[in-house]
């Protein structure tokens, strides 16, 4: 199978030099040339496989240049007993009824990100050995939090690596900080950027672009990469948990099994609810793909529009992972949904570099709004989520899956099974969680997750509650012109 850029179908090149390289050099993002599509019959023979087994299935069948044993290998022990639930993702019913929640955190750093970052470094290094690389990578990382804990945690000891994390000094949670700064693992490195997320991001950006830093790194053998979420190796895995929740719903034996549901997804970036519409797209039973923003509602203005306009003030929110005005992933979408027109989307995507803004024209507009509908949830309105589902459910969500579980019961009673992607563990972000609950008694970060777990009887994810008693082992610190030199210090 080949891989086409979204803005040059002329270009084609295999999964692993796909992933190895992350963007196209044309700017456009790498999609494979065609989906494989899975009958009702081939899906329904597919229930009750472990994640590891179905990830095996599901992601082989974009590989095929990996071997059978490689790719199983890459799973078995990319979910296992790093996860603390043996079902891994697992689906729990939130109401009694037809509201579900499939549990994307149940991973080393009790985020979503985990799903697709325990998975990623092995086709990476994989795929880099593929392509004849021999070089040590280092991986380069900018984080508001729940990536940079992930890839830290996804690529610590993985041989032939090493990986930098920047992270905004005053603009992570305090729970988010502690995770980083204790990390483990003899590779890694973690470092204080005296700035906000733009600071530490667009300093990455610029890193990522500095020949200077690229020509002494190369004396040294080192190339740098990135992890984040335009790397096809990081949105590969994620098609699998749309597959693991309908056959959690619907097992062989269900008279339901073939029946449509919908998915609400928390959205930034558009990784995770693009990966929905190609498990859609390979024929899994889905009706509609709610996309679900927060107060950046630049995605449901553009689903409800057909116009994408960041040209306004990015708000920070109590669900920061979706603080985004740039969702690289839709190019994705529209590529895909327009039928493949390179050109078309080639224009867009220059529109938005030089107006910040463009508007997909009327029979995409239409075609998309077969598949998705939207909606948002500002801070109030996912606080009040928060408190309404604890109180009739006992259900705990994070801001970031209460914004999903808004957006989905906002049109009133649920037609289908609908399934929230529930994607932090509500401990990630104890203080705005407890503050939806009403209680703001602890004003210390930590002591905060044994507040809410003693008011609500839920348990603390045990990474979270073993950070008290880790050692702190970084405490860099540097302004954002001061990043070459400490990448280049780290690979001295
Ligand atoms: C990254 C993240 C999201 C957003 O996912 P995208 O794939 O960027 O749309 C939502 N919630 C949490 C907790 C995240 O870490």
């Amino acid at each position: 199978m080949n891989y086409n850029s979204t803005r040059d179908n002329s270009r084609k090149v295999s999964g692993a030099e796909a992933i190895a390289r992350g963007i196209a050099p044309d700017g456009g993002l790498y999609v494979p040339e065609t989906l494989p599509k899975l009958s009702l019959g081939e899906i329904e023979k597919l229930a009750g496989h472990s994640y590891p087994d179905l990830a095996f299935v599901i992601t082989k069948l974009f590989l095929p240049e990996f071997t059978d044993e490689e790719v199983y290998e890459y799973t078995k022990s990319a979910y296992g007993a790093n996860f603390d639930d043996k079902r891994v993702a697992p689906l729990v019913c939130v109401d009694g009824d037809k509201l579900y929640s499939l549990e994307l955190w149940h991973g080393p750093t009790s985020a979503f990100k985990d799903m697709a970052l325990q998975y990623m470094p092995k086709l990476l290094t994989a795929s880099l050995e593929k392509s004849g690389e021999t070089r040590t990578v280092c991986i380069l990382v900018a984080t508001s939090g729940d990536t940079g804990k992930a890839a830290l945690e996804g690529y610590r000891d993985v041989d032939g690596t090493r990986i930098i994390v920047f992270y905004p000094k005053n603009g992570v949670s305090d729970v988010q900080a502690l995770q980083m700064v204790t990390q483990e693992g003899a590779n890694v490195s973690v470092c204080a950027i005296e700035g906000n997320f733009d600071d530490a991001q667009n300093g990455v950006k610029e890193l990522f672009a500095d020949n200077f830093l690229r020509d002494e790194l190369e004396r040294k053998g080192v190339i740098l990469s990135s992890a984040n979420s335009i790397n096809w190796g990081r949105l590969l895995p994620q098609i699998v948990y749309y597959f693991y929740a309908y056959l959690q719903l619907f097992d062989a034996e269900s008279a339901g099994f073939g029946s449509e549901i919908d998915f609400a997804v928390p959205t930034g970036n558009f990784g995770n609810i693009l990966a929905g519409y190609i498990a859609r797209e390979m024929g899994l039973p889905i009706r509609k793909l709610i996309c679900a923003s927060n107060a950046n509602k630049v995605l449901a203005d553009f689903f409800a529009t057909g116009t994408y306009d960041k040209r306004r003030e990015l708000v920070l929110t109590n669900s920061p992972s979706m603080d985004i005005l740039i969702s690289s992933n839709l190019e994705r979408l529209l590529y895909l949904a327009s039928g493949r027109d390179d050109t078309l989307i080639k224009g867009y995507m220059s529109q938005l570099s030089k107006s910040g803004k463009y508007t997909i024209d009327e029979n995409l507009r239409a075609k998309l709004a077969t598949v998705f509908s939207s909606g948002y949830a500002d801070d109030a309105a996912s606080a009040e989520t928060i408190r309404a589902v604890w109180e009739r459910w006992k259900y705990l969500a994070d801001p970031h899956t209460a914004v999903a579980l808004n957006v989905a019961s906002s049109s009133g009673e649920l037609e289908v099974p609908t399934v929230v992607i529930s994607t932090a563990s509500p401990y990630k972000f104890a203080s705005a969680v407890l503050a939806a609950l009403g209680d703001e008694s602890i004003s210390d970060g930590l002591g905060k997750l044994s507040r809410l777990s003693e008011l609500t009887g839920v348990s603390i994810p045990k990474p979270l509650a073993e950070l008290a008693g880790k050692q702190l082992r970084f405490d860099d610190s540097v302004s954002a012109d001061k990043m070459r030199e400490y990448v280049l210090s780290v690979n001295s």
